[in-house]
């Protein structure tokens, strides 16, 4: 039996990595994705060293379209279909939140996220899995606003509610309302509210649907990586790993498509 296929993007470090390590463990083919390809190939090289595997790398900065387009396109006339994506790559600037902060965050963790999913999208085999690695920075709570929590909470929200609102969101933060209409602070938080939120809205699509194509949503935990730092959070990247690699393995018992896991749940 020919094993099965997984993309991970961002898997030359952090969580990715051990996204990627786990899933060769168990047997998967585990393509390697990541915008440096030095950094990518040094890091297969790791891996399979580790795992006693083969792995693959494929070169794919998730905020650019023609990297995005490209590496689907490898992978298509390499594999022909894959039956695993995570989306693990993103982002998270410190620094003081504006109206830039918000477009250079949204741009991979939540667009590039979504092109990712677009291109790849045909390449998922029947049943296919896809987990998008949010965050619980992203939770209802960075919203002050009752209403705007009650939108995004919808479990039939669509794209196009999701458009309209970030539309809103933009508006907000280019007029200085944001704040007192209850959005964000945070882009990064609300980079991954919206990728949350759209996690449901593709799952009722019948894109995904009428292949038999699940997606989740997910957090890793509070975790020691280049992006939280090594001191502060209590968990290791293998443990926020768990979570993503359950999902994509489909061992968490009575999943639901669209919904959001953390380690706890
Ligand atoms: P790291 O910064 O360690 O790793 C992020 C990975 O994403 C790197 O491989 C990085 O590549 C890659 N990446 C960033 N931008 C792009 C891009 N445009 N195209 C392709 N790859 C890109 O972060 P973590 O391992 O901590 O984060 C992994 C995921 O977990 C993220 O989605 C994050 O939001 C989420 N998360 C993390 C938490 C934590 O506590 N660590 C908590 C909650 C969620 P490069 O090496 O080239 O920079």
């Amino acid at each position: 039996m020919t094993s099965k296929i997984a993309l991970v993007t961002g898997s030359n470090q952090g969580i990715g990595f051990w996204i990627a390590k786990k899933l060769a463990l168990n047997s998967i083919k585990v393509i390697v994705a990541a915008r440096d390809s030095t950094r990518g190939e040094a890091a297969v090289k790791e891996l399979e060293a580790e795992t006693k595997q083969s792995l693959d790398f494929v070169q794919l900065d998730i905020s650019d379209h023609e990297s995005v387009k490209n590496a689907a396109h490898a992978i298509q006339t390499k594999y022909g279909q894959i039956d695993i994506l995570v989306n693990n790559a993103a982002i998270a600037i410190n620094r003081d939140f504006s109206h830039e902060l918000f477009k250079t965050t949204f741009a991979p963790n939540y667009f590039g996220t979504l092109d990712v999913i677009d291109n790849f999208l045909p390449l998922i085999k029947k049943n296919g899995v896809i987990v998008n690695v949010s965050s619980q920075a992203g939770a209802l709570n960075i919203l002050s606003s009752e209403d705007l929590k009650k939108q995004f909470s919808k479990e039939d929200i669509t794209e196009q509610e999701l458009k309209q609102l970030l539309s809103e969101y933009d508006a907000a933060i280019l007029d200085g309302t944001y704040k007192e209409k209850g959005w964000p602070t945070t882009a990064y938080g609300a980079s991954k509210l919206f990728l949350t939120a759209h996690s449901r809205a593709l799952a009722h699509q019948d894109r995904l649907k009428s292949n038999g194509i699940t997606i989740f949503a997910c957090c890793p935990g509070w975790c020691k990586t280049n992006m939280a730092g090594f001191e502060k959070p209590p968990r290791t990247a293998e443990q926020g790993s768990e979570k993503a690699v359950e999902l994509a393995l489909g061992k968490v018992p009575n999943a639901i498509s669209g919904h959001f896991y953390t380690s706890t749940n």
